[in-house]
């Protein structure tokens, strides 16, 4: 796309006249010579030399249509079909009435008769198109992405509302395309690379649009969004994308796509929200090797409002107490007989209306959006309050362990407030133990080890919850010190599948702790063939439904008191 042409106010703008009679030339060049600079053409080849030569800085064409060498018509086709020249204003001169309507549906934006009307009424007209069309060119540029050619955020959410208005009973979809690991394309081949791709994505979205209606917009780097009449064949479409993309710039199929349908939007819901849906229906799009088109479904849509239920409820769910910390012990299987070691925290919700709600359910839903870090605050000091509450009143003390979400840890305060819980409850540091999930790692993961250090450093011991979902893990153990491994529950149900045994993997997964010199804890051990293999093959500590389901506090106190912990 061509720079902007703005023009300083000071100087003559340009006016190309195109017109093969002497007479005509001097009469119209001495109307406009005053205000304007006037560049004359006899011919259509020299008219089309000079429009391609001062492309960028051209006010206005005033265009004759009979030329010795063309008809004016072609002058007008040609530049209306090149991007560059399409914005130029063309009048057109004319003896012929008739051909007023077909040069104006041809782009040309007025007309002026022959023989010409009085200088000031020719002065008038050039005057107030090219105020147009200099009014309506910065429009066009703060309106739209100067890569692509398309809509902005902002003006495109402005434009849907305005298709919603005009069109209210049109059913309607809305679509986000997203470029697969774009930032791994512009890493590997270059920004210009990158550019490209956004910029032929572009041209072919626009030239779709030109087909199916509608209007789109980029946002996010490499994020576009559509918004037109409801069709069926997004499959098609994104294929077709994908396609034209790859033609222009790999050569190879290197470029893939990925979009996420809303169809039939709900008009009453407000742009944004529409949007949110297409990229909540985008993200279930596989992300692999070819390109996919997620759609929002119905059970979307009740995950979206129970969603937003829990984010609702939650300020009131933490000041009324609805939230209660369960506890389920874990167990030291090395010796004789299995020891009461410490216990883990869990959260549970007490929803008035929905009765008990998972932590699978709440936890990522307040993760996505903070409220996690008020929440776990809450259940570390809960758990503090019991340990020390044990210590005091039944002279146990029992190290507990508490969950730490990735996003606790990119809070700066989450040293001043676990240190607060601790000294408030006098339980020393190491009876707090802290569990962090191993998908953590993965994601900034020189701050997180940094974090983790920095716990380990006032006292805390760290476990590495869920080992082995992620892809972080090996490489994670090697730099980071850490004082326990939990095996990710899924080890143990593929070892002891229905389908029948094979344990290879977790003994693999159990020999790879004891290298780094970690215990390491198994979750999720239901029955006692499973804690006998996991014994004897050298794993430390069992948590499960076999000892136990995590229990509330006074449960599990009864039960602490039944296997009081060893001495060890
Ligand atoms: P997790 O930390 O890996 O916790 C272990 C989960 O396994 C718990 O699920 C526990 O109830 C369950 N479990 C324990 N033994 C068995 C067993 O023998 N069989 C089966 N099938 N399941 C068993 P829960 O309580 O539903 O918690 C789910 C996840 O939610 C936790 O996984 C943890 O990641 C998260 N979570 C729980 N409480 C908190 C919290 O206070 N803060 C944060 N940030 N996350 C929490
Ligand atoms: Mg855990
Ligand atoms: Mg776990």
């Amino acid at each position: 796309m061509s720079e902007t042409k703005f023009r300083p106010y000071d100087k003559k703008r340009k006016i190309l006249l195109v017109e093969d009679e002497q007479v005509n030339q001097e009469i119209l060049q001495a109307c406009l010579q005053g205000t304007y600079e006037v560049l004359p053409a006899m011919t259509g080849a020299e008219a089309l030399e000079i429009i391609d030569r001062e492309q960028e800085t051209l006010s206005m064409v005033l265009l004759d249509l009979m030329l010795p060498d063309m008809h004016g018509m072609d002058i007008l086709r040609r530049m209306r079909k090149d991007v560059r020249t399409a914005g130029i204003p063309v009048i057109v001169m004319t003896a012929d009435s008739k051909a007023e309507v077909e040069c104006l549906s041809h782009g040309a934006v007025d007309f002026i008769p022959k023989p010409y009307p009085r200088p000031e009424i020719v002065q008038a007209r050039v005057r107030r198109i090219i105020e147009l069309s200099e009014d309506r060119e910065i429009l066009r540029w703060t309106e739209r992405d100067a890569l692509t050619g398309l809509y902005n955020r902002e003006f495109f959410n402005r434009y849907a509302r305005q298709l919603d208005t005009f069109h209210p009973e049109e059913p309607s979809d809305a679509a986000i395309l997203n470029i697969t690991q774009f930032h791994m394309i512009n890493d590997r081949y270059g920004r210009a690379y990158g550019d490209a791709v956004l910029a032929a994505a572009g041209e072919e979205i626009r030239e779709l649009l030109k087909e199916t209606g509608g209007i789109a917009s980029r946002s996010d780097s490499d994020t576009f969004c559509f918004y037109c009449p409801h069709r069926e064949d997004y499959a098609a479409l994104l294929e077709r994308l994908a396609d034209r993309v790859n033609r222009d710039i790999s050569g190879e199929n290197r470029i893939r796509l990925r979009m996420g349908v809303y169809a039939l939007v709900d008009k009453e819901l407000d742009i944004d929200r529409r949007f949110d849906r297409a990229k909540m229906a985008a993200d279930t799009a596989r992300s692999g090797y070819s390109n996919s088109v997620g759609w929002f479904s119905e059970a979307m849509y009740e995950k979206e409002k129970l969603d937003a239920r829990l984010v609702e409820d939650f300020a009131a769910a933490l000041r009324e107490k609805q939230f209660t910390v369960y506890f389920q012990p874990k167990f030291h299987i090395r010796g004789e007989k299995p020891v009461l070691a410490s216990a883990e925290a869990l959260v549970r919700w007490n929803h008035p209306e929905m009765g008990m709600v998972s932590p699978g359910i709440f936890i990522p839903v307040f993760e996505a959006n903070g409220l996690v870090r008020a929440l776990d605050r809450y259940v570390w000091a809960a758990a503090a309050e019991k340990i020390r509450d044990w210590r005091d009143r039944l002279g146990i003390t029992l190290p507990v362990s508490v969950n730490v979400s990735r996003i606790d840890l990119f809070d700066p305060r989450i040293f001043d407030n676990l240190r607060e819980i601790v000294e408030k409850n006098g339980i020393g540091y190491r009876n707090l133990l802290l569990e962090v999930t191993e998908s953590a790692y993965t994601e900034d993961s020189a701050q997180i080890v940094e974090k983790v250090n920095q716990l380990r450093a006032m006292g805390f011991r760290i476990e590495m919850d869920d080992f082995g979902s992620g892809y972080s893990s090996l490489n994670m153990l090697s730099i980071l010190p850490i004082d326990a491994l939990k095996l990710d529950m899924r080890f143990i149900r593929h070892a002891f599948s229905a389908e029948g045994r094979d344990t290879r993997l977790l003994e693999a997964m159990i020999r790879l702790a004891e290298a780094f010199e970690v215990p390491t804890i198994a979750e999720g051990v239901e029955t006692a063939e499973q804690c006998e293999v996991l014994r004897a093959m050298g794993c430390d500590y069992i948590q499960g439904y076999y000892f136990s389901r995590p229990l509330p506090a006074d449960a599990f106190e009864a039960y602490m008191l039944e296997h009081r912990p060893g001495e060890n």
